[in-house]
């Protein structure tokens, strides 16, 4: 609550880039929360408690107005590609507003195009009623805003998930990324999981890729996109603008 109230929240972007071509295309937003006395606490901290004592729906609707302004304002720099993902916790969607409308809402004021837009949702919304889960995803995607199923293959996903909720983007766990390194089996699976994403016709991310071999063994598998340590940390605003520059040149 003091974060919110003190105004001691901010975005950090990290880059995710065409594994073939190299070229920079989206940004994930991550929150980072600095306290008046300078202390960093992080968001797999803070997070869990903002859904617990119930302000999650206010922090989540600081993020993505944050973040869809600073898309605004990359977009007046000539980025006009360039994509935004926004983690968006399960209980947002069970909030007094609805989430599409509350999303719709936003695109209109900032005058942005949903197609630009991605959330980011993990599977404790299998938790919930599945009907009803879906249909508010889907209230979501007709907006245009694309789904990306965070955190894959942790947890218990079952895939009959796949089928019966409308996923654009599947995001292959970091854990899965750094088996690539420890193995055939932990190789194996992350290019097995590629494959299904891309047989099933979503876009594959692959997250937490922290050096060349992970990177080539996904660029050989034919995964999507790619994020990690290896290719940018998260940065402020500005970073981003200054690699998109140089992606470009
Ligand atoms: P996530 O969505 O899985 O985000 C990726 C996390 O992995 C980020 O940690 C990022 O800094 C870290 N990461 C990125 N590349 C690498 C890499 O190459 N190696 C390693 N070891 N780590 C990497 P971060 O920023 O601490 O965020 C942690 C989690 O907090 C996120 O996991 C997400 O679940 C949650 N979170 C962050 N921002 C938000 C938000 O605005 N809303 C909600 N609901 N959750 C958020
Ligand atoms: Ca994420
Ligand atoms: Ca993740």
């Amino acid at each position: 609550r003091r974060a919110l109230d003190n105004d001691e929240l901010h975005l950090a972007y990290q880059p995710q880039f065409d594994t073939k071509t190299g070229a920079l295309c989206g940004v994930e937003a991550l929150v980072r929360w600095t306290t008046a006395s300078g202390e960093n606490i992080p968001p797999s901290t803070f997070i869990p408690i903002a859904e617990e004592i119930g302000v999650i729906g206010e922090l989540g609707r600081w993020v993505m107005r944050t973040a869809c302004r600073q898309l605004v304002n990359w977009r007046k720099e000539g980025l006009h590609n360039l994509r935004l993902a926004v983690n968006v916790s399960v209980q947002q969607f069970y909030g007094t507003v609805d989430l599409a409308e509350q999303l719709r809402a936003i695109l209109v004021d900032k005058g942005l195009s949903a197609d630009r837009l991605e959330i980011e949702v993990t599977e404790s919304l299998f938790m919930r009623n599945i009907e009803d889960m879906r249909a508010k995803l889907q209230r979501v995607r007709d907006l245009g805003i694309r789904i990306s199923l965070d955190d894959f293959g942790t947890g218990f996903s079952s895939l009959s998930y796949l089928r019966t909720l409308p996923f654009d983007v599947i995001k292959l766990d970091r854990s899965f990324v750094s088996d690539i390194d420890h193995g055939d089996e932990g190789r194996t699976l992350a290019i097995t999981i590629i494959n299904m994403a891309r047989n099933l016709g979503k876009t594959c991310i692959a997250e937490g890729v922290e050096n060349e071999g992970q990177l080539a063994v996904l660029r050989d598998a034919g995964c999507d996109l790619v994020q990690g340590f290896l290719l940018g940390r998260p940065m402020t605003a500005e970073d981003i603008s200054r690699i998109a520059t140089a992606s470009v040149a």
